[in-house]
């Protein structure tokens, strides 16, 4: 672990990083990068690299664990075991029960949980590089994730952190300053403003304490207008095919099939990407306004996803959820027998 800097904000105001005291670090989102699961997201929030997963709503197995009245949130916040420079030990810790059981808690306001009684909600937040700040990270991922599929929510939660260093609130902490700052307050906050959770380490005092919440609030905001750009440039794909009037005369599977295409994966290769180019052509014959641009959006935001260094690792972890999910599965099954 590197050592205390004398001084976390330079005369000019700027901190080590070279951020003002009131700005996140960079953050992008990647969307529908799993194909197994019903949302997914990939997130990359400074050196922070996190993935979301979301499967369900589905039935809950044991049956006595389900709830009569409502669907079930799940929430599994994982740290890879070489997500640190010294190796975690796998498997659940207290840390890590905790920041499930306080995330889980700050998406229960704002999913719609009636509409799915006896159902479950399985939400994984996997952190593959941690570097201060994974806990929120995690939950703008898994906003995301959860929106990606399709989950019924009032809107989406938002998180960041305040903390204190050298006597003064900076937002979005890096890792020195979350190892040596004064303060750590991370933040969890709905689209209506509504805040989900608070968590505090350290000394503030109130009226601090009343400026970090108000500062949070902004970062969260950022964030928010960030995980919607995400998610408009999946969905806005989707907008793009225009929907006949009731009386015409239309050729339904060809809109079905142009819809699914356009929303398709967002993660392919070049090559996919130019053969579905060729159909879209034929396409485009049959579906009246289809999306001359959609292609070209294809090829760019794969050579966006290209640029994230973790997609590869995508793969991998799908599996491993998937694994483990099979294994559940098949205990709950046994368990039911037993019952
Ligand atoms: P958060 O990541 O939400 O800020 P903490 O404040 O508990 O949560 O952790 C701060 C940072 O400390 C983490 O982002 C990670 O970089 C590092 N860290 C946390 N737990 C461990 C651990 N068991 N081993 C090594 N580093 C850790």
């Amino acid at each position: 672990m590197s050592d205390k800097p004398e001084k976390f904000i330079d005369e000019n105001g700027l901190r080590l990083d070279g951020r003002r005291v009131d700005e996140i670090r960079p953050m992008k989102m990647e969307i529908g990068v799993l194909s197994r699961a019903d949302g997914s997201c990939y997130l990359e929030w400074g050196k922070n690299k996190v993935l979301a997963a979301v499967y369900g709503p589905r039935e809950l197995h044991p049956r006595r664990m389900q709830k009569a009245d409502s669907v079930l949130i799940r929430y599994r916040y994982n740290m890879a075991a070489f997500s640190v420079e010294d190796r975690i030990r796998p498997g659940p810790s207290r840390r890590s029960t905790e920041i499930s059981k306080v995330s889980r808690e700050a998406f229960e306001p704002v999913v719609l949980t009636h509409l799915y009684p006896g159902a479950v909600i399985d939400v994984f937040a996997e952190v593959l590089q941690a570097d201060a700040g994974t806990r929120t990270a995690a939950i703008n991922a898994a906003s995301v994730a959860l929106a990606d599929a399709g989950i019924p929510m009032k809107g989406l939660v938002s998180a960041c952190a305040v903390g204190k260093v050298d006597g003064q609130l900076v937002l979005d902490l890096n890792k020195p300053e979350d190892n040596y700052g004064d303060a750590d307050i991370p933040m969890a906050m709905t689209s209506d403003g509504e805040i989900t959770l608070v968590q505090m380490d350290g000394d503030v005092t109130q009226e601090e304490f009343k400026q970090a919440i108000e500062m949070c609030k902004e970062g969260c905001r950022q964030i928010m207008e960030i995980q919607k750009e995400t998610l408009r440039n999946k969905f806005t794909k989707l907008d793009d095919v225009e929907v006949p009037d009731e009386d015409e005369d239309v050729d339904v599977s060809a809109l079905v099939e142009s819809t699914l295409e356009s929303s398709e994966d967002d993660v392919e290769d070049e090559e996919e990407a130019e053969v579905e180019s060729e159909d879209d052509t034929d396409q485009e014959e049959e579906v009246e306004g289809g999306d001359e641009d959609s292609v070209d959006e294809d090829e760019s935001e794969s050579e966006d996803a290209e640029d994230l260094d973790s997609v590869e690792l995508v793969e991998d972890l799908e599996e491993s959820f998937t694994d483990v999910d099979e294994e559940d599965a098949t205990d709950d099954e046994d368990e039911d027998e037993k019952a």
